[in-house]
């Protein structure tokens, strides 16, 4: 490809990298308009081509403060023959550029030059003011924030803060527009100001500047709201700077042993407040981290990790929950549930981890293992049987929609399951937050022959009204109702809504029957179909 200029053009063409190819002599065979937009700007890149590139270099260098350095490091690592990354240098006229290198070799020999040239002047700026500059570190409080939270887990485990104690995350936010208004000089003197303060307050060895603009503080109180408002009044908002103020806008992170008993050591105490203070940032508050929020966080990332490992290992399985005729307990369908058999939490619930797999984008993927186990598992149980199998597909996997359609269209033929056996349940608040793409899904799935539920109905955002525009063939009333089914008010609703389900689509369904006088209840308000404990507990085929 790369001797093909024409096709270069297209592919390096519209690139913000500038670059380079030198053939084997060193001559430019291809340079594009990035590149020359970063040494001789308005050049057509095509006036380079055949130029000799080493001559070239000799005439750039003086436009490199360490001219003779570049040119050096250029011929070495030409000679090298070896790939070079991120290698940084400071021009003249004040930016920074970044180059990487890659020579393709044959036989030793290396028959093409690639240079890569970035302009990272900003970058490297808000690099120096969060600290990562070597010779700036010193002076910000900042060597290298892997060994600064290593320092204060070391210490939190040292003064006991793992039992008793809290750690927080201060997170400076908003720098980036000081720097671009006061410069660099003058952002990185309030943080090392910041710094100052917080040391001056909790002791210096319990306060580490961090990545960015966060620092980490620690302390043996477990109270968090006491030591956010010691952070807060500590750190007046009002700057002065020259003649002018500024107003620094900071969010707080806490994780403390009032929440979390068993933090195993300080790096995991240092990952919870890390996660309270994204959070907050979220928020535009300060966050307490929750035992919850953990178990989540710790969820999320093990969906991301390893969930083809869990799969494999068979740690999922589908649960099948009876759907129920109720006058005489006839089984019309059952609902596909889906449990997680975790080696550490024990049995776990969909509810507590689907959303945490929607927050991280891997539920398609889940959804799409149990269409297929689901249909796997339908085709060992059901064979002509006149009963289906609903099975939920989440709010997240309109994006993906086709291609579940086609794991759909694919299982029912591989395990021959006919669409009367399968039920596609989506909820109302699904539907409500892509309605048009949601009805095109659903029009597709029933076209195929396979009946569609809409689930949760009645506590999400859509209306009796907006029911109309969606076509389904049952209703499924969220439990709510049936647990209110005491109070009249509610009894008026459940019967409303099932006049306007049969009127609509077709069936409606009493989800959480959980006693006998509901299903009782139920049945005076025209419902005649249910879910629930009372009818039958979810269980493994
Ligand atoms: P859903 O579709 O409304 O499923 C009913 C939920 O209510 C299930 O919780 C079920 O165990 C629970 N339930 C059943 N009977 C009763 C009852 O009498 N009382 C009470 N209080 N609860 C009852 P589960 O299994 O935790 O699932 C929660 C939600 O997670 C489901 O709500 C569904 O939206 C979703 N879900 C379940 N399995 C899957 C799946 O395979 N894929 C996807 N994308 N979502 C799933
Ligand atoms: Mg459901
Ligand atoms: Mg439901």
């Amino acid at each position: 490809m790369l001797d093909n200029e024409g096709r270069l053009d297209v592919v390096f063409g519209h690139l913000h990298e500038g670059v380079l190819v030198e053939d084997e002599t060193r001559h430019v065979k291809f340079a594009n308009k990035a590149f020359t937009d970063i040494f001789i700007p308005g050049l057509d890149p095509a006036l380079l081509v055949g130029g000799d590139c080493d001559a070239t270099a000799v005439d750039t260098a003086p436009m490199f403060k360490d001219g003779q350095k570049w040119l050096d490091a250029t011929r070495a690592v030409v000679a090298s023959k070896r790939p070079m990354s991120n290698d940084v240098w400071e021009t003249v006229d004040g930016r920074w550029l970044q180059r990487d290198y890659r020579p393709r070799v044959n036989d030793d020999v290396v028959f093409e030059h690639i240079w890569l040239y970035r302009d990272v002047t900003l970058e490297h700026a808000s690099r120096t003011v969060a600290g990562l500059d070597a010779s700036n570190g010193e002076r910000t409080g900042f060597r290298n924030w892997s060994d600064a939270i290593e320092r204060l887990g070391k210490r939190a485990k040292s003064i006991g803060a793992l039992e008793k104690g809290a750690m927080a995350c201060v997170k400076v936010r908003q720098l980036d527009v000081l720097n671009a208004e006061f410069g660099y000089e003058v952002s990185d003197s309030i943080l090392i100001a910041l710094l100052e303060e917080l040391r001056g307050e909790f002791g210096q060895v319990n306060v580490e500047r961090l990545k960015g603009t966060v620092f980490g503080v620690l302390t043996t109180d477990a109270n968090a709201h006491e030591l956010m408002s010691r952070i807060h009044q500590l750190l007046d908002p009002t700057r002065a700077i020259g003649d002018q103020f500024v107003y620094l806008n900071t969010v707080i992170g806490v994780a403390t042993t009032e929440n979390i008993q068993d933090f195993t050591d300080g790096q995991e105490m240092f990952e919870c407040a890390r996660q309270a203070v994204r959070e907050a940032g979220h928020r535009h508050a300060d966050v307490v981290l929750e035992a919850e929020m953990r178990i989540q966080s710790r969820l999320q990332n093990e969906l991301v990790t390893r969930l083809d490992e869990a799969l494999g290992a068979g740690e999922f399985q589908l649960y099948y929950q009876p759907i129920v005729r109720l006058v005489d307990g006839e089984v019309l369908g059952h609902e596909a549930l889906l449990r997680w058999h975790h080696p550490e939490r024990g049995l776990l619930t969909a509810g507590d981890f689907i959303i945490a797999a929607e927050e991280v984008g891997v539920i398609s993927r889940i959804d799409r293992w149990v269409i297929h186990e689901a249909c796997r598992e339908v085709s060992q149980v059901l064979q002509d049987r006149d009963c289906f199998v609903a099975i939920n597909l989440s709010p997240m996997s309109s994006d993906g929609g086709d291609e579940l359609l086609e794991v759909l269209r694919n299982s029912m033929a591989a395990f021959n399951v006919g669409p009367t056996q399968i039920s596609i349940e989506i909820t109302e608040t699904a539907i409500a937050r892509d309605q048009l793409e949601f009805v095109r899904l659903i029009t597709q799935i029933r076209a195929m022959g396979v009946n569609v539920s809409i689930d949760d109905f009645g506590v999400g955002a859509s209306t009796l009204a907006t029911l109309k525009d969606i076509p389904f063939d049952r209703l499924k009333l969220d439990r709510s109702f049936t647990a209110a089914i005491d109070e009249p008010r509610v009894q008026e609703i459940i019967r409303v809504a099932q006049v306007i389900g049969e009127i609509l689509g077709g069936q409606v369904i009493a989800e959480g029957v959980e006693t006998q006088a509901q299903s009782d209840l139920l049945q005076e308000c025209g419902v005649h179909i249910g879910q629930g404990w009372h009818l039958g507990m979810p269980a493994p085929l």
